[in-house]
């Protein structure tokens, strides 16, 4: 486990983790489901921690002084009860997953890859730094993660690609900031080499350790519902780590017993970055690579995306669908959504977007549960929501702005100002 190597020696393809499931199967479903419930979100370390309350089926040999949480998980499962009906949906929820330390769902897989470089240290092993290619999110939490445990960490961005608020977090948190003059794939291509140099440990979800906390999401919006599984669950997806993983969070309970069926997944991409859209209209076995162009959704503008093969079996055994937002679509969703009171991510929009999009087509029907699952915090994206606001992302019109309307302190034609508008 604690072993730097990330692929197959043999075969080339990407490593997974095996759980002993015979050993998880001398407890029952429900004896596991209480076990998860007593434990939820209280205080005894490391419980509380919506991944390490559920350790046993997350990384099991680690141990309580070697884990590095800052209490993740436990978000909230938003009920979008205006937004739904909107569309015609009672039953709409949105996990908020970037209700969470560094702001993004990335925090799930960070605590378990930096609990085991902890481990790996503490048994001797040698590492200058821990190192990720990021869009923003996985640099922020690995920078907070590492920032936590007092270990080295350098981060690769893509220069002008990311928000200010991502690029600050790992420069006030300590890090090794590099800006490249490349995309995110670029910056890919180079942490990988210096993994493969022994210079640095890979945090990359290439890294199955990340999986493995990153599948607890499936499992919290189960158990948030009272161990019931929705119909639909809807993942804005880029490098494509997460829906894999949310595949194997599905799978590990039904083998544990704990549900009997799957949601069907909905992998949402932007259109701008939509190497598995493309793959899958086109009935293709395999995800090719493109070059991503800019999108408002910048942490899933990927264009080789990663996980790609583990993605598309994740698809197929969760009856899943593909589908794709244009940067204007993105962009009323979020306005749209925002309006309903929830505070929304670009990615979280192109989520909200493809459900606009399988509503309108009558694919989501109007009974049914579905999830979108929200993968970071609205707040690291000010310059999306002041430039929707503003009318000035480019190519996109902005149908639902909402201008400051700037007036001299004068009560009168404030009176007036209100009286126009209601
Ligand atoms: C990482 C990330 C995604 C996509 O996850 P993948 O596993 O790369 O598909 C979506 N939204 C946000 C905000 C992210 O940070």
């Amino acid at each position: 486990m604690t072993e730097q190597i990330y692929t197959c020696p043999t075969c080339g393809g990407l490593l997974e983790v095996a759980h002993d499931m015979e050993a998880l199967k001398t407890k029952s479903g429900p004896a596991w489901t209480k076990l998860f419930d007593e434990r939820y979100r209280r205080n005894q370390w490391p419980y509380g921690s919506g991944v390490w309350g559920k350790r046993e089926w997350v990384m099991p040999s680690v141990q309580d002084d070697e884990i590095v949480s800052m209490y993740e998980g436990g978000t909230n499962l938003f009920w979008a009860e205006r937004y739904g009906k909107s569309l015609g949906l009672d039953d709409l929820w949105v996990k908020l997953c970037g209700n969470s330390h560094s702001g993004s769902f990335k925090d799930l897989g960070m605590t378990v890859l930096v609990s085991v470089v902890k481990k790996a240290i503490k048994e001797g092993q040698k590492i200058k730094a821990i190192a990720c290619a990021s869009t923003g999110d996985t640099s922020a939490a690995l920078a907070a993660y590492g920032a936590s445990a007092g270990l080295p960490v350098v981060v690769l961005l893509p220069r002008g690609k990311i928000s200010t608020a991502q690029l600050v977090q790992p420069i006030a948190h300590g890090s090794m900031v590099l800006g490249l003059d490349t995309d995110f794939d670029g910056c890919m291509e180079i942490v990988k080499q210096l993994a493969e140099q022994g210079i640095v440990y890979l945090a990359n979800s290439m890294n199955p350790l990340r999986l493995e906390g990153q599948k607890t999401v499936g499992i919290e919006i189960v158990q948030q519902f009272g161990w019931q599984v929705p119909d639909w669950i809807i993942l804005p997806s880029g490098n494509l780590g997460n829906a894999s993983a949310l595949y194997a969070g599905f799978k590990m309970m039904r083998e544990l017993g704990v549900i009997d069926r799957f949601p069907r997944l909905v992998v949402a991409q932007a259109e701008n970055a939509n190497p598995m859209y493309r793959a899958y209209k086109a009935g293709a076995a395999e995800v090719e690579p493109i070059k991503a162009l800019p999108t408002q959704a910048s942490a899933i503008q990927i264009g080789n995306p990663v996980s790609a093969p583990r993605a598309m079996k994740a698809l197929r055994a969760m009856n899943g669908i593909v589908e794709q937002a244009s940067e204007q679509e993105l962009s009323d969703a979020a306005a749209r959504a925002d309006a309903s009171g929830l505070y929304t991510c670009p990615h979280t929009a192109v989520a909200l977007a493809v459900l606009e999009k399988l509503r309108a087509a009558d694919t989501i029907r109007s009974g049914e549960k579905v999830v979108c699952i929200s993968t970071a915090n609205g707040l690291k994206f000010t310059d999306f929501k002041v430039k929707y606001h503003e009318g000035s992302i480019p190519g996109v019109e902005s149908h639902h702005k909402n201008p400051a309307v700037m007036l001299p302190a004068d009560v009168n034609q404030v009176i007036d100002a209100i009286n126009r508008r209601f």
